[in-house]
């Protein structure tokens, strides 16, 4: 998988991407991130990249010619995604996250300032792509964001793909709890059952509790959830969830 990242700020690209498993992904080969400067491709004598808007207001607005050439720059495939960050996007999400991570290569464009000349948006036909509902200084964070979720559902990229097959909302319910070592600690107890080596049982006990942190703090995906279900043993132990809180 290829990420080429358009940035004037390359260098908070090249850092988060120094460390830990992401790291690990670019030294094995299994990802690349390159972080390209539009700066570099304006044609301005003094590397400008902004203007004023037109129509007046305040801020900068990121301008065409630096961003459609850089954008040219970059060799593309059928397979190539292009996605403009920016907070008016459809919200990612891990169902987003786990589609991206079957592309080869990811275009991620990310704005500062005021935002992007309204033709950028045309010239790239980028996909436009949020983290949430929240107005962030620039793209960087959430081009990285982006980046570390898709990385993690590339088979491999984990130690064990199976972490990622249990993550909160890979198949629509939130993760159950998790305990390690010691079994107690400041008088809270590992529950008995992790204990047993039964794994029939911490599998039944896991998706329970599965089901129930959903129930008690994403009603919203419980409901989708249980909307949907035909498997009988889900079936049974929403309904013991259910019937608990009644
Ligand atoms: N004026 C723009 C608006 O109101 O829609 C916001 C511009 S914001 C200050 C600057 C840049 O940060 C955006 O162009 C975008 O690339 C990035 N950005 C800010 N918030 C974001 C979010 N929630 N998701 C994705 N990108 C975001």
């Amino acid at each position: 998988m290829k990420f080429d990242i358009l940035t004037l700020f390359p260098d908070m690209i090249n850092q988060a991407c120094s460390h830990s498993i992401v790291s690990r992904g670019i030294d094995s080969g299994l990802i690349s991130v390159n972080a390209v400067n539009p700066r570099d491709y304006t044609k301005d004598k003094h590397k400008k990249v902004d203007d004023t808007p037109y129509g007046g207001g305040a801020g900068m607005v990121l301008m065409c010619q630096p961003y459609f050439d850089c954008f040219d720059a970059i060799e593309k495939s059928d397979d190539t995604e292009v996605i403009l960050l920016s907070p008016q996007g459809g919200t990612f999400n891990q169902h987003m996250s786990i589609e991206l991570a079957k592309k080869s290569h990811i275009i991620l464009i990310c704005g500062h300032y005021e935002g992007f000349d309204e033709r950028i948006k045309l010239y790239t036909r980028a996909r436009e792509v949020s983290i949430g509902d929240f107005v962030l200084t620039g793209g960087e964070l959430p081009a990285m964001c982006i980046v570390d979720s898709v990385s993690r559902n590339i088979d491999g990229f984990l130690g064990k793909i199976d972490s990622a097959h249990f993550d909160s909302f890979s198949d629509g319910l939130l993760e159950y709890p998790q305990y390690t070592k010691p079994r107690e600690y400041g008088g809270y107890k590992v529950p008995d059952v992790l204990l047993n080596g039964n794994h029939q049982e911490i599998a039944l006990w896991r998706r329970k509790q599965q089901l129930l942190v959903t129930y008690k703090k994403r009603r919203d995906l419980f409901e989708k959830f249980a909307k949907n279900c035909d498997n009988k043993t889900d079936l049974k132990l929403l309904n013991e969830v259910i019937s608990e809180f009644k």
